[in-house]
């Protein structure tokens, strides 16, 4: 099974070539095999959705009651009981159906793509729809998206450990293999599910979905964790403690009521609604849309959430540690300046116009030009397009590149000097290579330069490599220069260094370039395959030059960071540049100050950690380090108590990514292996959507907190009223019903309105929320008992003003059911904020609450002049005064709350 077969006859059996299949193929096929998936398991479906809102205790007691109460002839009870059942149903369907929707977007928006050559091109396509035949392009860090047979490779290794444990990568080739070779020795196949750990390969594909040998393709990235939020945890545990003491409290005044001659019936309806009443059953629904909303508002703001719980640690970063090309500055590379033969040059041009020129003397002055039939120059040049993956081309008029920005700069160089790209790879084939990672920091290539070259490269084979100055100086031993290959000096040396340092302090990004002719008879196969190992090709070399290249910080990062420093939040650099170059673009972003430290990878490994541990908050630039330093950064931050944010895009940023709290992705450059191990992507790549991210999850997070903080204020309320109205009055102030209604009306839509209040402006002024504080603290319980205590004692006043007047029954109670729901809503309209005056964040700014006010309010309406509702409900009509006393009452809710803002924002200033 294709592993035995030779590549021929693979492409046969499978009826494809090394061009690919053609596209109507491709359709066919996949009408023919299927989706390239795992079957899902069952969905839940919208029916059983909507059913499992019953299946909670709450609903089967209430159903119980309304049993109780239509076997005891109170027909109407029963009905009504029922409605509210139903219509709680409905509300936490719906909030759990939208919240499912959020989630399967983000599914949607973080399934894996792969890069297939379909028709002769190379495409990028969603992995579901690969089809056996199709050929696909692998490189580092990518996840394998089914079973191939592989067709080439350049030092190609897998990490199988997904599926066999080992975790050593296994190196792959691409001869056939005898027949009885065991499924985990198959070096020839790679399989879904694994990943890519180094170099490059192209494959044909066997076998996809379901039909793959290890069935665990599972498009790891499209699943999106489900774990309960540690903040849902906690909720749970404060509704069960608060459902215990409500059910005691109401269970001993039930059965003091009995005592007290109260209907035995009524007690228990009394008691049923009382518990449902304050048992807070709709706030992890309500919290699950608060995030899932949030989360909604995020993927706009370019932010993927990977997990819910990771929405609240958002909120709670303080320090952001992000890297710098692509994320702080734009990746888009020009050359600038070069050194070749001893001299500066400066290059001429904008973007990746390959139109300019090469002026001879300083940067900063202009200086006469130099021919790009220089010798120097050219061999600078031939080696930076030929060492390269990169590619340019015109589209509508437009000059684009693929590859990486870095490398298609140095095309869009050499094509300023005349060297054609497609032309130099078809004149001088690349026969190995060996790939840049971002350990070794430089990339090597050996090309076959047959026609001859010029004079001193006679040689028929080649290396040429390119890198960080000071690894390729440090492999140097010769130089190209006045025309000659001459040994290189430590002066020489030192003087290139001084270069690297004055091209590094202008903020340019600056690489090194280097060839060695090699001997006959040398084997490039032997490097590709390792039997030569690296060290062994990239060692007495010849230096040919330097080139500096501008990366533009990204316009609204600076702004970013200054949200950031408002916000108590540190923003650090971590990158694989040059210290100097960092430095330079750190500063000028405002991210490195006046006592800041800046530390190189190799300083870094000098420090022992309890040393490191000491500086690591001084610190907010890390250069030329390693994906491995990540991680020490992490741990050290950790361990001083910070909620660390780290991005990352390569494979070996993967235990970075997963030893932060807050693990960041690149959506555009990132590896799979990378996303995975994330908690969220950036779909832009872009430092700012963090920092929008952070601004939404603290705003969820205050937001869910606010409505919290309502719902108790309103449940401490009615059990507070009913209590003192029982024991001191012998007074039934509230029907069941009644306060069935207010629940239902209370609980379901301002809580859903207030979720979506956007963020106010002090959000992103205040420093970072304590992860060790919970979500309700002393300040929210005070603010639950005193609004609660306000709103009992409002019914109260109307209760003495009601008894006063010798009011029947029906009248006190529809004044007291009436007043506690307009006080309600005059509190949903404190809870938009704790801080601030609801008439500085604009009256009707939350539009959603507005309407679910008046929705509220009509309803109440009904209930008290509907006919059939008042028999319902018993509710007599209210007279205008009444309205004028009840209202008047209701609002002290909302005034009082404004004088405690206005008072402690004074405190505050
Ligand atoms: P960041 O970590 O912020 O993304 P970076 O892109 O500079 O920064 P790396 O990609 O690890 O980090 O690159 C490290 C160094 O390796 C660069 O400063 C450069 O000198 C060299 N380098 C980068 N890309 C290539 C490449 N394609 N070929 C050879 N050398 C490269």
């Amino acid at each position: 099974m294709y592993y035995d077969q030779e590549i021929s006859s693979v492409f046969e059996e499978l009826r494809t070539s090394e061009k690919g299949l053609s596209p109507e193929d491709a359709e066919k096929r996949l009408e023919e095999y299927g989706k390239n998936e795992l079957k899902e398991k069952e969905k839940v479906s919208v029916f059983r959705l909507f059913l499992s809102q019953f299946k909670s205790i709450l609903i089967f007691i209430l159903i119980i009651a309304s049993v109780v109460s239509a076997a005891l002839g109170e027909a109407i009870d029963a009905v009504v009981i029922l409605f509210t059942v139903f219509l709680a149903g409905v509300l936490g369907f719906v909030q759990e159906y939208r919240a499912e929707k959020a989630i399967e977007l983000l599914k949607s928006l973080t399934s894996p793509e792969a890069v297939v050559i379909r028709g002769g091109s190379e495409k990028e396509i969603p992995s579901t729809e690969l089809v056996p035949g199709d050929v696909i392009l692998l490189q580092t860090g990518d996840r394998i998206p089914a079973d191939a047979r592989i067709i080439k490779e350049f030092n190609l290794k897998v990490d199988e450990s997904s599926l066999t444990g080992e975790s050593v990568p296994v190196q792959k080739t691409t001869d056939a293999l005898p027949a009885d070779t065991a499924e985990a020795d198959r070096k020839n196949m790679v399989y879904a599910g694994t990943a890519v750990a180094y170099g490059r390969g192209k494959a044909v594909i066997t076998a996809t979905g379901m039909k793959t040998s290890f069935g665990e393709l599972a498009g790891l990235l499209g699943t999106i964790e489900r774990s309960r939020t540690p903040l849902q945890e906690s909720l749970d545990k404060f509704g069960r403690w608060i459902g215990a003491a409500t059910l005691v409290i109401v269970a001993f005044v039930a059965v003091l009521g009995i005592f007290l001659g109260f209907p035995p019936l009524d007690m228990f309806l009394w008691g049923v609604a009382l518990a449902v009443a304050a048992i807070p059953e709709a706030l992890p629904a309500v919290v699950t849309v608060g995030l899932g909303l949030g989360v909604r508002r995020m993927v706009k703001r370019h932010a993927l959430v990977r997990k819910l719980p990771s929405v609240e640690t958002l909120g709670a970063t303080n320090v952001i540690c992000s890297d710098k090309t692509g994320t702080l500055t734009q990746n888009k590379m020009t050359v600038e300046g070069m050194y070749v033969n001893g001299k500066i040059l400066r290059v001429t041009g904008q973007g990746y116009n390959p139109e300019g020129k090469f002026l001879k003397g300083d940067l900063e002055k202009s200086g006469s030009e130099v021919s790009a039939d220089d010798e120097h120059l050219r061999v600078l040049l031939l080696g930076a397009a030929l060492c390269n993956d990169s590619n340019l081309y015109k589209e509508e008029d437009v000059w684009k590149i693929t590859g990486d920005p870095t490398e298609a700069a140095l095309v869009v160089a050499a094509t300023k000097a005349g060297f054609e790209k497609s032309e130099l790879d078809r004149k001088y084939p690349r026969l190995a290579e060996i790939p840049f990672s971002s350990e070794s920091k430089r990339m090597t290539t050996f090309n076959k330069l047959e026609d001859g070259l010029d004079s001193f490269l006679d040689s028929e084979l080649v290396a040429f490599s390119k890198g960080a100055p000071e690894v390729i100086l440090g492999s140097c031993t010769k130089i190209f220069l006045n025309g000659e290959v001459k040994a290189l000096t430590p002066e020489q040396k030192q003087e290139i260094s001084e270069i690297v340092k004055e091209l590094a302090d202008q903020a340019l990004r600056v690489m090194a370039f280097s060839f060695r002719p090699l001997e006959e008879g040398f084997s490039p196969d032997k490097v590709s395959s390792g039997e030569i190992p690296a060290e062994k090709v990239e060692e007495d070399m010849v230096f040919s030059g330097l080139v500096g290249m501008r990366d533009p910080p990204r316009e609204e990062v600076k702004a970013a960071i200054k949200t950031c420093e408002d916000a108590g939040i540190k923003t650090v650099m971590i990158t694989g540049d040059h210290k100097i170059t960092a430095a330079a673009i750190a500063r000028e972003l405002g991210i490195l100050k006046e006592n800041d430290l800046t530390l190189t990878g190799s300083e870094l490994d000098s420090l022992e950690d309890k040393e490191f541990e000491d500086r690591v908050e001084k610190v907010s630039v890390y250069a030329r380090v390693y994906p491995a330093h990540k991680l020490r950064v992490v741990e050290a931050l950790k361990k001083k108590g910070y909620v660390v944010a780290m991005t990352g895009d390569g494979v070996n940023d993967a235990p970075a990514l997963k030893a932060a709290d807050m693990g960041i992705a690149m959506g555009i450059t990132g590896t799979d292996v990378s996303k995975e191990a994330s908690s969220m992507i950036l779909t832009d790549d872009n430092f700012a959507s963090i920092v929008s991210a952070v601004e939404e999850g603290r705003n969820i997070f205050k937001n869910i907190k606010n409505f919290i903080t309502y719902g108790l204020s309103a449940h401490i309320g009615e059990v507070l009223i009913v209590l003192i109205a029982i024991l001191g009055w012998q007074i039934l102030p509230l029907l069941a019903v009644q306060i069935l209604w207010i629940n239902l009306i209370t609980d379901g839509l301002p809580p859903m309105a207030l979720s979506v209040e956007p963020p106010d402006r002090g959000l992103m002024r205040q420093k970072p929320r304590n992860v060790e504080q919970g979500l309700i603290t002393r300040r929210e319980i005070a603010a639950g008992f005193g609004l609660g205590g306000l709103i009992a004692a409002q019914a109260l006043t109307v209760l003495a003003w009601a008894l006063d007047s010798g009011f029947s029954t029906s009248k006190l109670q529809t004044l007291i059911f009436t007043l506690i729901v307009f006080s309600e809503m005059f509190n949903a309209f404190n809870w938009r904020s704790d801080r601030y005056s609801v008439f500085s964040l604009g009256l009707f700014t939350n539009k959603a609450l507005v309407y679910a006010v008046l929705t509220t309010i009509i309803l109440q309406l009904m209930v008290i002049y509907v006919p059939f509702l008042q028999f319902a409900f018993r509710t007599v009509p209210l007279s205008l005064y009444e309205w004028g006393i009840i209202l008047a009452l209701a609002s002290t809710t909302l005034i009082s709350m404004e004088i405690v803002k206005h008072i402690s924002a004074g405190k505050e200033r």
